[in-house]
Protein backbone atom coordinates (compact mmCIF):
# COMPACT_ATOMS: atom_id res chain seq x y z
CA UNK A 1 0.00 0.00 0.00
CA UNK A 2 1.37 3.14 -0.82
CA UNK A 3 1.13 5.51 1.88
CA UNK A 4 3.27 7.97 1.02
CA UNK A 5 0.90 10.35 -0.12
CA UNK A 6 -1.96 9.85 1.94
CA UNK A 7 -2.79 12.66 4.14
CA UNK A 8 -3.33 11.64 8.05
CA UNK A 9 -6.34 12.79 9.54
CA UNK A 10 -5.50 13.27 13.75
CA UNK A 11 -7.92 12.65 15.64
CA UNK A 12 -9.88 15.85 17.37
CA UNK A 13 -8.95 15.35 20.99
CA UNK A 14 -7.63 18.40 22.51
CA UNK A 15 -5.49 16.52 25.27
CA UNK A 16 -4.57 13.83 22.61
CA UNK A 17 -0.41 14.40 22.02
CA UNK A 18 1.48 13.65 19.41
CA UNK A 19 -1.15 11.22 17.91
CA UNK A 20 0.54 10.47 14.64
CA UNK A 21 3.56 8.84 14.70
CA UNK A 22 4.96 10.52 11.64
CA UNK A 23 4.43 13.46 13.41
CA UNK A 24 6.51 12.49 16.21
CA UNK A 25 9.36 11.16 14.24
CA UNK A 26 9.16 14.45 12.35
CA UNK A 27 9.27 16.36 15.70
CA UNK A 28 13.01 14.74 16.55
CA UNK A 29 14.48 15.50 12.99
CA UNK A 30 12.61 19.09 13.49
CA UNK A 31 14.05 19.86 16.61
CA UNK A 32 17.75 19.54 15.67
CA UNK A 33 16.89 21.97 12.04
CA UNK A 34 15.52 24.57 13.61
CA UNK A 35 17.52 27.91 12.18
CA UNK A 36 18.53 30.27 14.89
CA UNK A 37 17.94 33.49 12.71
CA UNK A 38 14.55 32.70 11.28
CA UNK A 39 13.29 31.87 14.74
CA UNK A 40 11.21 33.61 17.39
CA UNK A 41 10.82 32.71 20.76
CA UNK A 42 7.70 31.99 22.84
CA UNK A 43 7.27 31.03 26.45
CA UNK A 44 4.30 28.29 26.90
CA UNK A 45 2.89 27.68 30.55
CA UNK A 46 1.65 24.13 30.08
CA UNK A 47 1.19 21.54 32.79
CA UNK A 48 0.88 18.58 30.91
CA UNK A 49 4.66 17.55 29.11
CA UNK A 50 3.47 16.07 26.43
CA UNK A 51 0.78 18.41 25.24
CA UNK A 52 3.58 21.07 25.50
CA UNK A 53 5.22 19.15 23.28
CA UNK A 54 3.05 18.67 20.61
CA UNK A 55 1.99 22.24 20.59
CA UNK A 56 5.78 23.59 21.06
CA UNK A 57 6.38 20.79 17.41
CA UNK A 58 3.70 22.48 15.44
CA UNK A 59 4.69 25.84 16.31
CA UNK A 60 8.12 25.08 15.12
CA UNK A 61 7.08 24.28 12.06
CA UNK A 62 5.68 27.78 11.61
CA UNK A 63 9.29 29.29 13.23
CA UNK A 64 8.43 29.69 16.69
CA UNK A 65 10.82 27.90 19.26
CA UNK A 66 8.88 27.49 22.18
CA UNK A 67 9.83 27.19 25.67
CA UNK A 68 7.93 24.99 27.85
CA UNK A 69 7.63 26.18 31.41
CA UNK A 70 5.42 24.28 33.52
CA UNK A 71 3.91 27.18 36.32
CA UNK A 72 3.88 30.78 36.72
CA UNK A 73 6.00 30.64 39.11
CA UNK A 74 9.01 29.62 36.56
CA UNK A 75 7.93 32.14 34.37
CA UNK A 76 9.05 35.12 36.74
CA UNK A 77 12.29 33.37 37.04
CA UNK A 78 12.50 34.23 33.24
CA UNK A 79 11.07 37.65 33.84
CA UNK A 80 14.25 39.87 32.74
CA UNK A 81 14.06 37.75 29.33
CA UNK A 82 10.63 37.31 29.19
CA UNK A 83 9.42 41.10 27.96
CA UNK A 84 9.55 40.78 24.53
CA UNK A 85 8.43 37.34 24.00
CA UNK A 86 4.91 36.34 23.92
CA UNK A 87 3.53 33.96 26.93
CA UNK A 88 0.97 31.69 25.87
CA UNK A 89 -0.94 30.26 28.64
CA UNK A 90 -2.32 26.98 28.70
CA UNK A 91 -5.56 26.75 30.44
CA UNK A 92 -5.89 22.95 30.82
CA UNK A 93 -8.59 21.15 30.60
CA UNK A 94 -10.75 22.39 33.59
CA UNK A 95 -10.65 26.25 33.01
CA UNK A 96 -8.83 28.75 34.64
CA UNK A 97 -8.55 29.27 38.44
CA UNK A 98 -8.52 32.61 40.19
CA UNK A 99 -5.46 31.67 41.37
CA UNK A 100 -4.10 31.75 38.01
CA UNK A 101 -5.72 34.68 36.75
CA UNK A 102 -4.16 36.40 40.27
CA UNK A 103 -1.07 35.47 38.48
CA UNK A 104 -1.28 37.36 35.27
CA UNK A 105 -2.21 40.15 37.09
CA UNK A 106 1.08 40.27 38.99
CA UNK A 107 3.31 38.72 35.71
CA UNK A 108 1.69 42.19 34.37
CA UNK A 109 2.98 44.18 37.18
CA UNK A 110 6.26 43.00 37.31
CA UNK A 111 7.09 42.87 33.44
CA UNK A 112 8.01 46.53 32.46
CA UNK A 113 7.41 45.73 28.76
CA UNK A 114 4.46 43.53 29.33
CA UNK A 115 4.75 40.43 27.57
CA UNK A 116 1.39 39.93 25.15
CA UNK A 117 -0.37 36.66 27.04
CA UNK A 118 -2.53 34.59 25.08
CA UNK A 119 -4.73 31.85 26.68
CA UNK A 120 -5.10 28.59 25.04
CA UNK A 121 -8.65 27.22 26.32
CA UNK A 122 -10.51 24.26 26.02
CA UNK A 123 -13.49 26.38 27.22
CA UNK A 124 -14.98 29.60 25.60
CA UNK A 125 -17.12 30.20 27.62
CA UNK A 126 -18.50 33.81 28.28
CA UNK A 127 -17.39 33.74 32.12
CA UNK A 128 -13.87 32.80 31.57
CA UNK A 129 -13.34 35.08 28.78
CA UNK A 130 -14.39 38.10 30.49
CA UNK A 131 -12.31 36.93 33.56
CA UNK A 132 -9.10 36.58 31.20
CA UNK A 133 -9.73 39.64 29.33
CA UNK A 134 -9.99 41.55 33.11
CA UNK A 135 -6.45 39.71 33.99
CA UNK A 136 -5.34 41.49 31.30
CA UNK A 137 -5.00 38.39 28.72
CA UNK A 138 -4.39 40.16 25.20
CA UNK A 139 -5.93 36.80 23.05
CA UNK A 140 -8.03 33.63 23.41
CA UNK A 141 -7.50 30.78 21.42
CA UNK A 142 -9.90 27.81 21.73
CA UNK A 143 -8.41 24.13 21.66
CA UNK A 144 -7.49 21.66 19.76
CA UNK A 145 -5.18 25.11 18.70
CA UNK A 146 -5.96 26.14 14.66
CA UNK A 147 -1.71 26.80 15.11
CA UNK A 148 -1.94 28.24 11.50
CA UNK A 149 -4.57 30.77 12.90
CA UNK A 150 -2.06 31.02 15.94
CA UNK A 151 1.19 31.83 14.32
CA UNK A 152 -0.37 34.23 12.05
CA UNK A 153 -1.24 36.32 15.68
CA UNK A 154 2.21 35.71 16.85
CA UNK A 155 3.64 36.78 13.46
CA UNK A 156 1.80 40.15 13.61
CA UNK A 157 2.46 40.94 17.41
CA UNK A 158 6.38 40.58 16.76
CA UNK A 159 8.07 43.28 16.41
CA UNK A 160 7.65 44.74 12.81
CA UNK A 161 9.91 42.83 10.76
CA UNK A 162 13.01 45.13 10.88
CA UNK A 163 13.04 47.05 7.72
CA UNK A 164 16.24 45.83 5.14
CA UNK A 165 18.23 49.14 4.28
CA UNK A 166 17.60 50.83 1.74
CA UNK A 167 19.72 49.55 -1.36
CA UNK A 168 20.96 52.44 -3.52
CA UNK A 169 23.84 52.88 -6.47
CA UNK A 170 25.47 55.34 -6.44
CA UNK A 171 27.14 56.46 -9.92
CA UNK A 172 29.79 59.60 -9.36
CA UNK A 173 32.28 61.30 -11.26
CA UNK A 174 34.44 62.67 -8.92
CA UNK A 175 36.19 59.84 -6.21
CA UNK A 176 36.47 62.41 -3.33
CA UNK A 177 32.58 63.76 -3.99
CA UNK A 178 31.21 60.81 -4.79
CA UNK A 179 32.77 59.17 -1.54
CA UNK A 180 31.17 61.83 0.82
CA UNK A 181 27.75 61.07 -1.00
CA UNK A 182 28.27 57.32 0.20
CA UNK A 183 29.23 58.09 3.57
CA UNK A 184 26.26 60.43 4.13
CA UNK A 185 23.90 57.84 2.86
CA UNK A 186 25.66 55.21 4.75
CA UNK A 187 25.73 57.28 8.02
CA UNK A 188 21.66 57.64 7.09
CA UNK A 189 21.36 53.49 7.60
CA UNK A 190 21.33 52.87 3.59
CA UNK A 191 23.14 50.52 1.52
CA UNK A 192 25.24 52.32 -0.93
CA UNK A 193 27.10 50.76 -4.00
CA UNK A 194 29.55 53.21 -5.36
CA UNK A 195 31.09 52.99 -9.08
CA UNK A 196 33.24 55.73 -11.20
CA UNK A 197 32.68 53.79 -14.18
CA UNK A 198 29.28 53.87 -16.44
CA UNK A 199 30.86 50.44 -17.72
CA UNK A 200 30.24 48.75 -14.50
CA UNK A 201 26.46 50.08 -14.31
CA UNK A 202 24.54 46.94 -15.49
CA UNK A 203 26.79 44.39 -13.70
CA UNK A 204 26.21 46.75 -10.56
CA UNK A 205 22.60 47.77 -11.09
CA UNK A 206 22.51 43.16 -11.36
CA UNK A 207 23.98 42.79 -8.02
CA UNK A 208 23.22 45.29 -5.88
CA UNK A 209 19.46 45.34 -6.74
CA UNK A 210 19.21 48.94 -6.04
CA UNK A 211 15.80 50.70 -5.40
CA UNK A 212 17.19 54.18 -6.54
CA UNK A 213 20.04 55.19 -8.48
CA UNK A 214 21.71 58.46 -7.72
CA UNK A 215 24.12 60.29 -10.63
CA UNK A 216 26.26 62.72 -11.85
CA UNK A 217 24.78 63.92 -14.61
CA UNK A 218 28.83 65.25 -15.81
CA UNK A 219 29.90 61.79 -15.76
CA UNK A 220 33.12 61.41 -18.27
CA UNK A 221 32.39 59.26 -21.45
CA UNK A 222 28.55 58.95 -21.11
CA UNK A 223 26.17 61.39 -19.52
CA UNK A 224 23.58 60.95 -16.71
CA UNK A 225 21.04 61.84 -18.88
CA UNK A 226 22.22 59.06 -21.81
CA UNK A 227 22.87 56.48 -18.63
CA UNK A 228 18.89 57.10 -17.95
CA UNK A 229 17.78 56.29 -21.24
CA UNK A 230 20.05 53.63 -21.22
CA UNK A 231 18.58 52.30 -17.76
CA UNK A 232 15.01 52.78 -19.37
CA UNK A 233 15.52 50.40 -22.24
CA UNK A 234 15.22 47.54 -19.92
CA UNK A 235 12.03 46.71 -18.94
CA UNK A 236 13.17 45.37 -15.79
CA UNK A 237 14.31 48.84 -14.33
CA UNK A 238 11.09 50.90 -15.62
CA UNK A 239 10.27 51.42 -12.44
CA UNK A 240 13.63 51.97 -10.82
CA UNK A 241 13.76 55.58 -9.38
CA UNK A 242 16.23 57.30 -11.06
CA UNK A 243 18.03 60.48 -9.29
CA UNK A 244 20.18 62.96 -10.87
CA UNK A 245 22.85 65.30 -9.54
CA UNK A 246 24.20 68.45 -11.76
CA UNK A 247 26.40 71.67 -10.60
CA UNK A 248 23.72 73.33 -13.72
CA UNK A 249 20.57 72.33 -12.49
CA UNK A 250 18.67 74.78 -14.81
CA UNK A 251 15.43 74.46 -15.73
CA UNK A 252 16.18 72.91 -19.45
CA UNK A 253 18.55 70.17 -17.80
CA UNK A 254 15.53 69.40 -15.58
CA UNK A 255 13.48 68.86 -18.69
CA UNK A 256 16.31 66.92 -20.41
CA UNK A 257 16.18 64.59 -17.57
CA UNK A 258 13.05 64.01 -17.06
CA UNK A 259 12.37 63.50 -20.86
CA UNK A 260 15.04 60.84 -20.63
CA UNK A 261 13.25 58.97 -17.55
CA UNK A 262 14.85 60.43 -14.74
CA UNK A 263 12.59 60.84 -11.76
CA UNK A 264 14.21 64.14 -10.30
CA UNK A 265 16.99 66.33 -10.74
CA UNK A 266 18.62 68.30 -7.99
CA UNK A 267 21.49 70.96 -7.96
CA UNK A 268 24.81 69.38 -6.03
CA UNK A 269 24.71 72.04 -4.17
CA UNK A 270 22.09 70.37 -2.13
CA UNK A 271 22.21 69.71 1.58
CA UNK A 272 22.55 66.02 1.95
CA UNK A 273 20.00 66.05 4.46
CA UNK A 274 17.79 66.72 2.20
CA UNK A 275 19.31 64.88 -0.98
CA UNK A 276 19.03 61.49 1.62
CA UNK A 277 14.95 62.99 2.29
CA UNK A 278 14.10 62.93 -1.22
CA UNK A 279 15.96 59.29 -1.59
CA UNK A 280 13.90 57.91 1.13
CA UNK A 281 10.76 59.20 -0.33
CA UNK A 282 10.90 57.87 -3.35
CA UNK A 283 12.71 54.05 -2.36
CA UNK A 284 9.56 54.09 0.25
CA UNK A 285 7.12 54.97 -2.65
CA UNK A 286 9.11 51.96 -4.75
CA UNK A 287 9.27 49.61 -2.03
CA UNK A 288 5.64 50.10 -1.88
CA UNK A 289 4.32 49.37 -5.29
CA UNK A 290 6.75 46.70 -5.46
CA UNK A 291 5.15 45.09 -3.05
CA UNK A 292 1.94 45.40 -4.94
CA UNK A 293 2.94 44.21 -8.40
CA UNK A 294 5.62 41.49 -7.10
CA UNK A 295 3.75 39.59 -4.49
CA UNK A 296 0.76 36.85 -4.47
CA UNK A 297 -1.62 38.14 -2.64
CA UNK A 298 -2.48 34.69 -1.21
CA UNK A 299 0.97 33.61 -0.09
CA UNK A 300 2.96 37.10 0.21
CA UNK A 301 5.42 35.24 -1.46
CA UNK A 302 6.98 36.67 -4.90
CA UNK A 303 4.38 35.82 -7.72
CA UNK A 304 4.98 34.04 -11.21
CA UNK A 305 6.00 37.58 -13.13
CA UNK A 306 8.58 38.73 -10.81
CA UNK A 307 9.75 34.84 -9.99
CA UNK A 308 10.90 34.63 -13.77
CA UNK A 309 12.71 38.13 -13.43
CA UNK A 310 14.70 36.98 -10.34
CA UNK A 311 15.28 33.82 -12.15
CA UNK A 312 16.90 35.35 -14.79
CA UNK A 313 18.58 38.08 -12.25
CA UNK A 314 19.90 34.87 -10.58
CA UNK A 315 20.71 32.71 -13.13
CA UNK A 316 23.03 35.79 -14.68
CA UNK A 317 24.87 36.22 -11.70
CA UNK A 318 25.60 32.79 -11.02
CA UNK A 319 26.71 32.35 -14.28
CA UNK A 320 29.33 35.47 -14.05
CA UNK A 321 30.78 34.15 -10.47
CA UNK A 322 30.97 30.59 -11.93
CA UNK A 323 28.54 29.38 -8.76
CA UNK A 324 25.94 27.01 -8.47
CA UNK A 325 22.64 27.89 -8.19
CA UNK A 326 19.43 25.34 -7.71
CA UNK A 327 15.69 25.71 -8.41
CA UNK A 328 12.99 23.62 -6.72
CA UNK A 329 9.92 23.06 -7.90
CA UNK A 330 7.43 22.13 -5.44
CA UNK A 331 3.82 20.81 -5.89
CA UNK A 332 1.92 19.84 -3.09
CA UNK A 333 0.55 16.39 -3.40
CA UNK A 334 -3.18 15.43 -4.00
CA UNK A 335 -4.27 18.76 -3.36
CA UNK A 336 -7.75 18.62 -5.14
CA UNK A 337 -8.10 15.96 -2.56
CA UNK A 338 -7.64 18.79 0.19
CA UNK A 339 -9.96 21.11 -1.44
CA UNK A 340 -12.90 18.39 -2.76
CA UNK A 341 -12.52 17.25 1.29
CA UNK A 342 -12.09 20.53 3.22
CA UNK A 343 -13.16 22.75 1.18
CA UNK A 344 -11.31 25.67 -1.11
CA UNK A 345 -10.29 28.18 2.19
CA UNK A 346 -9.04 25.08 4.07
CA UNK A 347 -6.61 24.64 1.04
CA UNK A 348 -5.82 28.21 0.89
CA UNK A 349 -4.84 27.83 4.37
CA UNK A 350 -2.36 24.62 3.40
CA UNK A 351 -1.25 26.96 0.70
CA UNK A 352 0.01 29.79 3.12
CA UNK A 353 1.03 27.40 6.09
CA UNK A 354 3.82 25.95 3.06
CA UNK A 355 4.72 29.71 2.23
CA UNK A 356 5.40 30.13 5.60
CA UNK A 357 7.32 27.57 6.27
CA UNK A 358 10.17 27.97 3.12
CA UNK A 359 10.16 31.67 3.91
CA UNK A 360 11.10 31.08 7.30
CA UNK A 361 13.24 27.75 6.41
CA UNK A 362 14.98 28.97 3.58
CA UNK A 363 18.12 31.77 3.65
CA UNK A 364 17.63 35.20 3.39
CA UNK A 365 19.01 35.50 -0.31
CA UNK A 366 17.14 32.66 -1.58
CA UNK A 367 14.25 33.52 -3.61
CA UNK A 368 10.59 31.58 -2.71
CA UNK A 369 7.70 32.41 -5.56
CA UNK A 370 4.26 30.90 -6.10
CA UNK A 371 4.44 29.62 -9.75
CA UNK A 372 1.21 29.15 -9.86
CA UNK A 373 -1.91 27.08 -8.03
CA UNK A 374 -0.23 24.77 -5.46
CA UNK A 375 3.07 25.12 -6.74
CA UNK A 376 6.19 26.75 -5.45
CA UNK A 377 9.31 27.56 -6.86
CA UNK A 378 12.74 28.42 -4.96
CA UNK A 379 15.70 29.42 -6.72
CA UNK A 380 19.05 28.84 -3.89
CA UNK A 381 22.36 30.65 -4.80
CA UNK A 382 25.73 29.17 -4.41
CA UNK A 383 24.02 25.63 -3.67
CA UNK A 384 24.24 22.84 -5.99
CA UNK A 385 21.57 20.08 -6.14
CA UNK A 386 22.75 17.74 -3.25
CA UNK A 387 22.73 20.30 -0.67
CA UNK A 388 19.48 21.89 -1.97
CA UNK A 389 17.97 18.09 -1.67
CA UNK A 390 19.27 18.09 2.28
CA UNK A 391 17.64 21.59 3.04
CA UNK A 392 13.93 20.86 0.81
CA UNK A 393 14.36 17.37 2.72
CA UNK A 394 14.61 18.89 5.99
CA UNK A 395 11.37 21.05 4.77
CA UNK A 396 9.36 18.33 3.39
CA UNK A 397 9.30 16.97 6.73
CA UNK A 398 8.64 20.01 8.56
CA UNK A 399 5.35 20.48 6.10
CA UNK A 400 4.04 16.65 6.47
CA UNK A 401 5.00 17.46 10.76
CA UNK A 402 2.17 20.35 10.35
CA UNK A 403 -1.46 19.50 11.55
CA UNK A 404 -4.21 21.26 9.50
CA UNK A 405 -6.87 21.78 11.10
CA UNK A 406 -10.60 21.96 9.62
CA UNK A 407 -14.03 22.44 11.28
CA UNK A 408 -13.89 19.17 12.75
CA UNK A 409 -10.75 17.36 12.32
CA UNK A 410 -7.32 17.58 12.00
CA UNK A 411 -5.17 16.42 8.57
CA UNK A 412 -1.37 16.80 7.52
CA UNK A 413 -1.13 17.60 4.04
CA UNK A 414 2.56 16.70 2.17
CA UNK A 415 4.53 18.11 -1.14
CA UNK A 416 6.72 16.93 -3.92
CA UNK A 417 10.49 18.61 -4.77
CA UNK A 418 12.12 18.60 -8.48
CA UNK A 419 15.73 19.81 -8.12
CA UNK A 420 17.76 21.11 -10.92
CA UNK A 421 20.91 22.80 -10.86
CA UNK A 422 22.17 25.75 -13.18
CA UNK A 423 26.42 26.05 -13.75
CA UNK A 424 29.09 25.03 -15.55
CA UNK A 425 28.66 21.23 -14.32
CA UNK A 426 24.73 20.72 -15.28
CA UNK A 427 23.23 20.71 -18.55
CA UNK A 428 20.91 23.45 -18.45
CA UNK A 429 21.89 26.57 -20.55
CA UNK A 430 19.08 28.87 -19.80
CA UNK A 431 16.15 30.16 -17.25
CA UNK A 432 13.56 28.11 -19.57
CA UNK A 433 15.54 24.58 -19.47
CA UNK A 434 16.17 25.10 -15.96
CA UNK A 435 12.33 24.60 -14.94
CA UNK A 436 11.93 22.30 -17.78
CA UNK A 437 14.49 20.39 -16.04
CA UNK A 438 13.20 20.95 -12.43
CA UNK A 439 9.56 19.85 -13.34
CA UNK A 440 10.42 16.69 -14.40
CA UNK A 441 12.53 15.78 -11.53
CA UNK A 442 9.38 16.79 -9.93
CA UNK A 443 7.05 14.64 -12.37
CA UNK A 444 9.78 11.80 -11.14
CA UNK A 445 9.16 12.69 -7.70
CA UNK A 446 5.10 12.19 -8.60
CA UNK A 447 5.62 8.98 -10.21
CA UNK A 448 8.25 7.39 -7.51
CA UNK A 449 5.35 8.02 -4.83
CA UNK A 450 4.94 11.45 -3.90
CA UNK A 451 6.17 13.24 -0.54
CA UNK A 452 9.87 13.06 -2.04
CA UNK A 453 12.32 15.06 -3.15
CA UNK A 454 14.69 14.27 -6.38
CA UNK A 455 17.10 15.62 -9.00
CA UNK A 456 17.06 16.05 -12.18
CA UNK A 457 19.26 13.67 -13.84
CA UNK A 458 22.93 14.59 -14.16
CA UNK A 459 22.88 17.05 -11.18
CA UNK A 460 23.54 14.35 -8.78
CA UNK A 461 27.12 15.25 -7.26
P1 LIG B 1 -0.62 15.80 -7.49
O1 LIG B 1 -0.19 15.13 -6.24
O2 LIG B 1 -0.39 14.98 -8.69
O3 LIG B 1 0.00 17.16 -7.62
O4 LIG B 1 -2.19 15.98 -7.37
P2 LIG B 1 -3.00 17.33 -7.18
O5 LIG B 1 -4.38 16.95 -6.78
O6 LIG B 1 -2.28 18.23 -6.26
O7 LIG B 1 -2.92 17.95 -8.61
P3 LIG B 1 -3.99 18.64 -9.53
O8 LIG B 1 -3.17 19.43 -10.49
O9 LIG B 1 -4.93 17.62 -10.07
O10 LIG B 1 -4.79 19.61 -8.60
C1 LIG B 1 -4.29 20.82 -8.19
C2 LIG B 1 -5.37 21.47 -7.38
O11 LIG B 1 -4.92 22.66 -6.77
C3 LIG B 1 -6.58 21.83 -8.20
C4 LIG B 1 -6.88 23.24 -7.83
O12 LIG B 1 -8.23 23.41 -7.52
C5 LIG B 1 -6.06 23.48 -6.59
N1 LIG B 1 -5.66 24.87 -6.45
C6 LIG B 1 -4.95 25.62 -7.31
N2 LIG B 1 -4.81 26.87 -6.82
C7 LIG B 1 -5.45 26.92 -5.64
C8 LIG B 1 -5.65 27.93 -4.65
O13 LIG B 1 -5.23 29.09 -4.79
N3 LIG B 1 -6.36 27.60 -3.55
C9 LIG B 1 -6.85 26.35 -3.37
N4 LIG B 1 -7.51 26.08 -2.25
N5 LIG B 1 -6.69 25.37 -4.29
C10 LIG B 1 -6.00 25.64 -5.41
MG1 LIG C 1 0.24 21.11 -9.64
MG1 LIG D 1 -0.37 18.96 -6.74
Amino acid sequence: MNQQHTYAVVPNNPDLALAHPAVEECGRRLASFLPEHSTKMVYLINHNPLLAKDAALQLSACGYRVVTLDSMASLAEHLPAVPVNPVLIDAGCRGLDEWMLGEFGKIRTLCQNKPPMVLLSSHAHMELRLKAAHAGIDAFFLKPLDIQALADYLDALSPHQEQAPYRLLLIGNDRQRSAAYADAFHAAGMEVTLILKPLDMFSALGDSRPELVVMDVETPGCGGVDLTALIRQSKTFLDLPIVLLSSQATQQAWRDAIRCGADDLFPRSMAHGELIQAVSVRIERYRALHTLIMRDGLTGLYNHAALQEQAERELTRSMRRGEALTLAMIDLDDFKRINDTYGHPVGDQVLRAAARLLQRRLRNGDVVGRYGGEEFAVLLPVTDASAAARVLDEIRMAFQAIRHKSNDSEFSATFSVGLAQFGKDSRTANAAELFVAADQALYRAKRNGRNRVEIASGDHA
